[in-house]
């Protein structure tokens, strides 16, 4: 389906706006602070960002990255995030159009943006968007017909438990908390909205890109080998190329291991 160009800008620009609030997310969820009050202000000093500064990418670009009563920076993972949202939004109605399915993982890429921010900020993944994204999942699954409920459910239980295992597998073996336990809820809540078969995609193109960009930062900082890598912006990756690639990708590697036959 084509739409007329208009569309296609109104996605952006509703993606771009949405992506403001998901910067509050990231900013006040990991202290426990209301995502609704107080309105935007400066953290530094406490200045209240008009309307007219606070335009998605737009204004940081305007301020020059500076806020306009203290001249101090604003942090560029701002209009980074705004933008991201806005890219992701775009693709997603490229590709699915004004639909349910399109809602559906709006919802979801959006999660995926203040999880991965979190995550590589504080290397937790925030409980408040796990769990009701498990639940949240499962319930559109009875109203997803190529998905289903029973898929979504065995989705949940493969996305958990794979994690779970692998986690108290090397617990037992190093003796050493590995992987934490929001990864476990993470790949569940991936489980639940698009399915088991997912599930070894994700797990397999997250820890693909992972070792890669892992192995790439040990080796430009030598001496810290310890670093700490979080793991859900590479879960969160994972899904988002499962969503637009997931069955090309999926029927390509089976087509070429012949298991398909052509
Ligand atoms: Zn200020």
């Amino acid at each position: 389906m084509i739409f007329p160009v208009t569309f296609y800008i109104f996605a952006f620009i509703f993606g771009a706006v949405v992506g403001s609030f998901l910067n509050v997310c990231i900013c006040r969820l990991p202290k426990n602070e209301s995502i609704v009050f107080p309105p935007s202000h400066c953290p530094i000093c406490e200045y209240r960002i008009p309307w007219y500064d606070n335009i998605p990418i737009i204004s940081y670009l305007v301020l020059r990255g500076k806020c306009r009563s203290c001249k101090s920076r604003i942090s560029f993972q701002y209009p980074l995030v705004e933008l991201i949202n806005a890219l992701l939004t775009l693709f997603l109605f490229i590709r699915f159009g004004p639909s349910f399915a399109f809602l559906v993982l709006f919802l979801f890429c959006s999660s995926m943006v203040v999880i991965t921010f979190i995550d590589l900020e504080h290397q937790i993944i925030p409980d408040v968007i796990s769990l009701p994204g498990i639940v949240a999942g499962f319930i559109f699954s009875f109203f997803i017909p190529q998905l289903g409920w029973l898929n979504s459910l065995i989705g949940i239980i493969a996305g958990g438990g794979s994690l779970w295992l692998v986690a108290a597998g090397y617990e037992l073996i190093t003796k050493k908390e590995g992987m934490g336990g929001g990864d476990i809820k993470l790949l569940a809540m991936m489980g639940a909205f698009f399915g088991w078969k997912a599930v070894p995609f994700i797990i397999f193109t997250s820890s693909l890109i992972g070792s890669v960009i892992g192995i790439t930062l040990m080796l430009i900082q030598k001496k810290d080998s310890k670093l700490a890598i979080p793991f859900g912006p590479f879960l969160a990756l994972g899904a988002i190329l499962y969503i637009f690639f997931g069955r090309q990708l999926i029927h390509w590697y089976l087509g070429l291991s012949g298991v398909m036959g052509g």
